[in-house]
This record gives structure tokens, C-alpha cells and sequence, in this order.
């Protein structure tokens, strides 16, 4: 039996009629948790089969999870929608307050549809929707200085999420991402491209519900047990220390940090632009997810002259991880600290994914380098490894589709290759540009096979470091360790627990956690809710034209050396066939 707390309510809004209602359904979290396993239900049953992810009708759905506002680190929200940027599934996962701030405003999902006349932003407290008039900030350079009008306009300070875009997502970039908080982001395949279609410059969610419990000395204990654990795991201790820009040096020593557009897998100013060259020189403040302990968000201080009158400056605050710093800094051969961060400032402002605006610049750098393009297409900008400068004019460029190619680059790497050539050397996994890990087959064929064509699918990377480093898997072998994994991550990911803290979340942890809030499951039933969910996603994605026989592999992974023995273009299409023959 299922407990009344489970958070079944599902606030829909229809933003051509400004219209919103609250649909109960137990079922679904009943039977898929929360998060990932609502949404993909949600999203098939909400995106017509063939739709537009521009049309009104590609539904916007953020879920999250019944242990979300009980336990440590179930933080994230997950948003399920249709990918302008690959065609087909989209899904991204944000933390900072979005998840505990839906959650307390009452819902468990979200589902937004239609699309406004005007520009709009949304403003939900607890059971009221309110339809806010977004002229004055459609248009707006940054998203820094939206943030900060929407906070002086709505209250709620402190348990609110602001989750908006920047100009890319008003202008369509269809890589553009969706901030919460400042400093996080939806970051992965378009979300903010679809916001920027339905004219949706935000949408604040803010509530303050109180949440009930089956038991509470035993959900007490089992608190603790998790929070101690947590905080003393040494894995959390790294996020919270250097955080993930800590991997910049072991991958580089490793010879798996790519660089230059990956012509090259070690950068040779690694120790210029480490983590913890940022701690020690930059380092401003840690930050916190809502109900983390951890605190693995690392923002830099960067202090510059201002005007013209001495003694004068700015400083400036820049969130920074491993993978921005692999895409705007050793992609593109970046190696002085502050040109990174000014890049940085200038993709975070606009509202762009970091990861694939580096892969995209990287490809323009080396296309230019070969005479593929020249200034001409450029607009007379000189993309150079480590000009940071040049690449701080061509992001502005990209955001403008000022012209033809930037117009191009504005559509993805693969888009642009298509259009001017250069294919061997676009980096992009079925539409998605590459994630910071060439550490051998594990990192690729996990990118290829993964449901959203992401490094945090089936972290593959890790397996290319635990297990091939030791001894060599078959194309079987290693698909059988990259589903195992992608199964297990799709219950976290119902749960919105933040991947991090996967060693903390054991399955033991898992169900006991998902007692006090009335699931009554067990190992078995865990494990196949995980490979449901999964078989569902691909469902969403085969109905939407996903076929395997159909997609591009750079060569360039294949030419430059990995740390780990053979890889060649048989092994992934070997791994291929067999997850086709798997999921079909
Ligand atoms: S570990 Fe980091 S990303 Fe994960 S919930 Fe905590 S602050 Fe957020």
C-alpha cells in the first residue's frame, strides 16, 4: 500500500489559454517513483507522435521524487521534453532549489504546454499560477540581471527556484539551456530553445508544505545513517574540495583530456588550468544544492579593472566544473585561468550549454585551421587555439545567428559539418556534442548507447578506468557493464538523487528509504522498475524516427589514442548491433 504522501499531484499549465489545472496521479508514481520514470510517461502521453519541438505542443515536464524534502541529496529535477537540438529525446536533470521548491509547493510534476502571445514568465506558489507580463526582460543581455529582477519582484526569497533563460534561448540556439539559481543548469539538448518557443522567459515555483512520514524514528535513523554517510564518504569530500574540476590533471596525466578539437588527448598547460589552480587563485565560495550537505558547487572570483579611473574594478562570480573547463578551456586549447572564465562569464550570461558551444567553437577553430572555412565565413574573427578573446566575439555571433555560419554553428556541430564539410572531425554523439572523456571505448560507445546520449547515462568513462584498464572487454561484455549501469541510474534518477552520491544511495539504502514513504519493494522489483524505464525511453525514442543503422562517427576518436589498448570503428559498431538486437 501506498502512502498519501507520495507527491501525486500534477500541476498542468496551458500557456495559449493561461489556463492550469491539478490532475492526480498515484498511478503513475506508484508504478515509476518519480523523476525519470514520470516524466518519459508523461512525455509520451503529452508529445504527439512527429511533433515540432518548437510547436506548442512539446510539452516542458519537470518531476521529481517521493524521497525529494525527506532525505539528503535527493535534489534534482528532472526535465523531460523534445530535443530541438537532436530530434528526439530530450532530458536534462538541475538541482539548486527547483526540486525541494516543487515538491513543497505541492506537486511531484509539472507539465507545460501551448505557447504564450507575449513573453510570460510563470510564478507558482503553492496552489495559484500566476501569468507574469515578461516584455521588459525579454531581450535582456544577461541572465545574471534577469535573475536579479525576478528575486527583487516575487517573494519567497530562500525557498523559491527562478528557473530562465538568456538570449540564446529567446533566439532559438538549440543548445541553449535553462539556469536556476544562478549557477545551475539545465544544460543538455535545448531546453531553454523550447522555453524561448513558447515565449517562457521563467518560471518561479515557491511553497511551503510540510511533508508526512510513515514512521519517524525509523525514518530518523535512516536519515542519519545516510546524512553521516554522506558526509563523510572521502568520494563527497573531493566534490566538496576541488569538486569535479579535480579530474582535469588525473585525465590529462592519463592521456584522456581532449584537446584542441581532440587532436590531441593530454594538454600541455593541464597544470595551468587545474582545479586546483582555480581553488588556490580564484575561488570565491562553495554552494549548496537545496538539502545537500555537500556543497560541491565551486564558483571563482574574477577580479578585473573597470572604466578608466584607477583603482577601480569588478569582480565578477563564475561557476566552474570539470566540464566546461574541458569544453571553453583545453577543447580550445585555453590555458590562462582568467580567459577561461571570461569565456565562461560570456556563455553563462547568454545561456548556453557550456559542453556543446566548446565542441562547436573547437570544430569552427580547426575548420578554419584547414581552409574548410575561412574569415570570410568567420566574419573576419581569427579563431585560434587559446584566443579567448576571438572566442568571446564568435559566442555573441552564434547568439545572434548574425549570418549563415554562425547561423549554422547555432544548430550543432553536426548541423554545421553537414553544411560545410569537416564531418571526421565534428564531435558529436547522435546529435549531441562529445562529453571530457577520451579515455577509451567505455566513454564512446557509453555516449552512442546511452538513452540521452550523455556521459552521466552509463558513466562509461569510469568503466574504460576500473575495468579495461585491467583487461580487455568484448563489445558484449562491456554493453552488459553499460546497461547494468544505465538500469541502476534510471531508479536514481526517479528518485532525483544526485549521481554523486550514488555510493551513498546503495540499493539497500534505496529501499529502505522508499519504506518510509510506503513502497513495499524489493531488490527484483527495484532493478526491473530501472529496465522498464529504460525500455520506455527508447520506446519515446524509436516512435520519434531513433534508428541505429542511422548515425555518424567522427573518425577523430578513433585517430587519436586512447589510454586504454584497440579501439576501432568495428568495436562500436560491433556494440551497436548488439543493443539494437537488446532493445528492439
Ligand atoms: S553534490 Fe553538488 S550537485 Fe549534488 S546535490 Fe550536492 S551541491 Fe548539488
Amino acid at each position: 500500500m501506498i502512502y498519501h504522501y507520495i507527491p501525486s499531484n500534477i500541476l498542468y499549465i496551458d500557456l495559449s489559454s493561461n489556463k492550469f489545472w491539478v490532475e492526480k496521479r498515484q498511478d503513475l508514481f506508484e508504478k515509476y517513483i518519480g523523476g525519470t520514470g514520470i516524466a518519459i510517461q508523461l512525455l509520451q502521453e503529452n508529445c504527439p507522435k512527429g511533433c515540432d519541438p518548437f510547436s506548442p505542443e512539446n510539452p516542458i515536464i519537470f518531476a521529481v521524487g517521493p524521497l525529494t524534502g525527506l532525505f539528503p541529496l535527493a535534489s534534482k529535477t528532472v526535465a523531460m521534453f523534445k530535443s530541438p537540438h537532436t530530434g528526439n529525446l530530450g532530458e536534462s536533470h538541475c538541482g539548486g532549489r527547483s526540486a525541494v521548491a516543487i515538491r513543497m509547493a505541492g506537486y511531484g510534476a509539472i507539465v507545460i504546454k501551448g505557447i504564450s502571445n507575449n513573453p510570460t514568465y510563470l510564478a507558482i506558489y503553492d496552489n495559484k499560477v500566476h501569468f507574469r507580463d515578461a516584455s521588459t526582460i525579454w531581450g535582456m543581455e544577461s541572465i545574471f540581471t534577469v535573475g536579479r529582477i525576478i528575486r527583487e519582484n516575487e517573494p519567497g526569497s530562500g525557498l523559491r527556484t527562478i528557473m530562465r533563460i538568456g538570449s540564446a534561448g529567446e533566439r532559438l540556439v538549440s543548445y541553449a539551456c535553462v539556469t536556476t539559481e544562478t549557477y545551475r543548469h539545465f544544460g543538455r539538448l535545448g531546453l531553454g530553445a523550447v522555453f524561448g518557443s513558447k515565449k517562457l522567459k521563467a518560471v518561479v515555483v515557491s511553497g511551503k508544505r510540510s511533508l508526512k512520514i510513515k514512521d519517524s524514528k525509523y525514518y530518523q535513523n535512516l536519515y542519519d545513517e545516510v546524512y553521516n554517510s554522506a558526509v563523510n564518504s572521502l568520494v563527497m569530500q573531493k566534490y566538496h574540495d576541488l569538486g569535479t574540476a579535480e579530474n582535469i590533471l588525473p585525465l590529462n596525466e592519463l592521456g584522456g583530456l581532449p584537446t584542441r578539437n581532440l587532436q590531441t588527448a593530454r594538454f600541455e598547460n593541464a597544470s595551468k588550468i587545474s582545479g586546483e589552480v582555480l581553488a588556490q587563485g580564484y575561488l570565491g565560495r562553495r554552494l549548496a544544492c537545496s538539502h545537500c550537505p555537500i556543497g560541491c558547487i565551486h564558483i571563482a572570483a574574477l577580479r578585473e579593472p573597470y572604466g578608466d579611473e584607477p583603482y577601480f574594478y569588478k569582480t565578477s562570480m563564475i561557476c566552474y566544473d570539470y566540464e566546461p573547463m574541458y569544453a571553453l578551456g583545453t577543447m580550445l586549447g585555453i590555458s590562462k585561468p582568467e580567459g577561461f572564465l571570461k569565456l565562461m562569464e560570456q556563455v553563462e550570461k547568454r545561456g548556453l550549454d557550456s559542453m556543446s558551444t566548446g565542441v562547436v567553437l573547437a570544430w569552427a577553430t580547426e575548420a578554419l585551421e584547414k581552409g574548410i572555412i575561412t574569415e570570410k565565413e568567420t566574419k573576419g574573427i581569427k579563431l585560434r587555439w587559446g584566443d579567448y578573446n576571438s572566442y568571446i566575439e564568435a559566442v555573441k555571433l552564434i547568439v545572434d545567428k548574425s549570418d549563415g555560419f554562425y547561423n549554422a554553428l547555432a544548430h550543432g556541430v553536426e548541423y554545421a559539418a553537414s553544411k560545410y564539410g569537416g564531418k571526421d572531425f565534428a564531435l558529436s554523439f547522435m546529435g549531441n556534442e562529445m562529453p571530457g572523456y577520451h579515455t577509451g571505448p567505455g566513454a564512446h560507445v557509453g555516449v552512442f548507447i546511452g538513452a540521452r546520449h550523455s556521459h552521466l547515462d552509463n558513466a562509461g568513462y569510469s568503466i574504460d578506468q576500473k575495468v579495461l584498464v585491467n583487461r580487455k572487454l568484448t563489445p558484449d561484455e562491456l554493453v552488459e557493464y553499460l546497461l547494468k549501469e544505465e538500469y541502476w541510474r534510471q531508479i536514481l534518477s526517479s528518485l532525483v538523487i544526485c549521481f554523486f552520491a550514488r555510493g551513498v544511495y546503495t540499493t539497500d539504502i534505496v529501499l529502505k528509504a522508499l519504506q518510509t514513504v510506503g513502497y513495499d519493494l524489493n531488490e527484483n522489483t527495484l532493478h526491473k522498475i530501472g529496465e522498464e524505464i529504460h525500455h520506455e525511453k527508447y520506446k519515446f525514442k524509436i516512435r520519434e524516427g531513433f534508428n541505429f543503422d542511422d548515425f555518424h562517427i567522427p573518425n577523430r576518436i578513433f585517430d587519436t589514442p586512447t589510454p586504454i589498448g584497440e579501439f576501432d570503428r568495428n568495436f562500436v559498431l560491433k556494440a551497436v548491433k548488439i543493443i539494437k538486437k537488446k532493445i528492439s
